[in-house]
């Protein structure tokens, strides 16, 4: 989707730090992090958000939550971590292209 930002990313035409790519997802650093460790993950696909997927994105569905676990692996101070999706503009949502927040490397309130 050519107005979408989160297409432009995945196809490269706007830069942006890529932390990890694999072939159905992408994890980019967010641009304003609300914790010392805040990457989005983000399908290549044009999903608009979690209640506009259907049965044949189980997948991919499956592919993010295999990456926020090899994140927590990988990435130092990342062993804890948050996973977060807004759903809806009511619930936060602002870019209507599906990610999944990834935060870590501090305390989180209850
Ligand atoms: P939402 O509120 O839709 O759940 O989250 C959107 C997130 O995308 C926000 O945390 C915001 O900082 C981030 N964001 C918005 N535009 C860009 C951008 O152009 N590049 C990156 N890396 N993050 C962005
Ligand atoms: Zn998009």
């Amino acid at each position: 989707m050519q107005d979408c930002i989160f297409c432009r990313i995945v196809s490269k035409e706007i830069p942006s730090k890529i932390i990890r790519e694999s072939e159905q997802v992408i994890v980019l650093q967010d641009i304003a992090p609300k914790a010392p460790i805040h990457f989005l993950i983000i399908p290549k696909k044009h999903i608009r958000d979690l209640s506009s997927c259907d049965s044949q994105d189980s997948s991919v569905l499956s592919d993010i939550l295999m990456m926020a676990q090899a994140l927590s692996k990988e990435v130092p101070g990342a062993e804890n971590f948050k996973l977060l999706v807004n759903n809806g503009h009511s619930a936060g949502q602002r870019v209507f292209h599906l990610h999944f927040h990834f935060l870590a490397g501090k305390v989180f309130s209850e």
